[in-house]
């Protein structure tokens, strides 16, 4: 089922959904098991699965010469993806990017999503490589989130890119898209971020998740934004609690936004380890509350792998 079918169902209540990433490389589906199990008795209607991109790292060699090479440190999104449809009968969603991609390699990506009966994808760019001083696409690949809704969008209508093939059956695709209630990181304001997240929009996307804010004024401000814009979709706030100190350099350097003053005295101030993740519990809930009582269709948790506070924190708002 579609997300956005997923909304149109729960007639205004406010669904929950989560956001796992893949384990790295030799890790175990179990872990993935693990991490969903204690969270399905909050029914999310579907579950995000991150894609990562290959990154360069440096080996090196006996010769004492350092070799750039390519590694997937977190591969099998598409196979989580039919593992949580199989075990949980939930609607995965997984998460597609332009990195690392050919738009040959995307239709071949598309259609076996198609064929495991996948109904949704969030269509993303995707970040610089590490070691890359900005995002670099494929030789014939996509630069921008646009250019890869337009080809979802494309295949959404029966267009693949062999135009010889005659009578294609066309997917049905919805198309979820990425929203930066602080901006952009790249944008150079938040006019032109807007004007971009139209054109996607435009293209076909039908709604969109936010990156993690902890301020909600950003996201009010956010959607009224869209809504000036005529960004009329679904707008799905993105939450993360903040439960260590070093988190206070790490999500702004990684996410670009703004920690609350108050948020960062908390935290600071808490007189150890436990008691910072329960000032990030309290942060998150309050927040999750009032995005509730505001009517937002749906409260999407990034995991990262701490099923407990997660678990902690939706008990209080479920
Ligand atoms: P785009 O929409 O392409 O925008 C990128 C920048 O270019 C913006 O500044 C925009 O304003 C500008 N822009 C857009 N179109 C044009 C154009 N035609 N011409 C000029 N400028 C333009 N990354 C991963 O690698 N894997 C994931 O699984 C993943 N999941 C994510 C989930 C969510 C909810 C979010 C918010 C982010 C996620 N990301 C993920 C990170 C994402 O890939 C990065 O934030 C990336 O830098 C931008 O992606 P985008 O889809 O927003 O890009």
């Amino acid at each position: 089922m579609k997300v956005t079918d997923h909304f149109k169902a729960a007639n205004g209540e406010t669904l929950i959904s989560f956001e796992i990433l893949p384990p790295l490389k030799g890790g175990s589906i179990q872990k993935i098991f693990d991490i969903l199990d204690p969270l399905m008795e909050f029914n999310p209607p579907f579950i995000d699965v991150t894609y990562h991109r290959e990154e360069f790292i440096y080996k090196k060699r006996d010769s004492g010469y350092f070799e750039k090479v390519a590694v997937r440190k977190r591969p099998g999104t598409v196979g989580i993806c039919a593992a949580l449809i199989n075990r949980y009968g939930v609607d995965a969603v997984p998460h597609l990017i332009c990195g690392g991609f050919t738009i040959e390699e995307t239709e071949d990506a598309l259609i076996d999503l198609k064929f495991l009966g996948i109904d949704n994808v969030l269509v993303l760019r995707g970040d610089a490589r590490k070691f890359d001083a900005k995002f670099e696409p494929e030789r014939n690949g996509h630069a921008y989130a646009l250019d890869l809704v337009n080809q979802v969008k494309g295949m959404n209508d029966g267009v693949y890119l062999d135009s010889t093939i005659i009578n294609a059956e066309p997917s049905n695709f919805c198309i979820g898209i990425a929203g930066y209630p602080e901006k952009h990181f790249e944008a150079p304001n938040i006019g032109s971020d807007m004007h971009f997240l139209k054109k996607k929009i435009d293209a076909g996307a039908d709604y969109i998740v936010t990156q993690m804010f902890f301020d909600n004024k950003k996201y009010f401000d956010f959607v009224d934004l869209c809504r000036k814009n005529g960004i009329n979709v679904p707008i799905v706030p993105g939450l993360k609690p903040i439960t260590k100190k070093y988190q206070l350099n790490s999500l702004p350097r990684m996410f670009h936004l703004d920690l609350p003053a108050d948020l960062a005295k908390a935290i600071l101030e808490a007189k150890d380890a436990e008691a910072r993740r329960q000032v990030g519990i309290e942060w998150c809930v309050a927040q999750s509350k009032e995005l509730k009582a505001a009517g937002v269709p749906c409260l999407h948790y990034y995991t990262m792998g701490d099923v407990k506070t997660i678990k902690e924190i939706v008990q209080q708002v479920y």
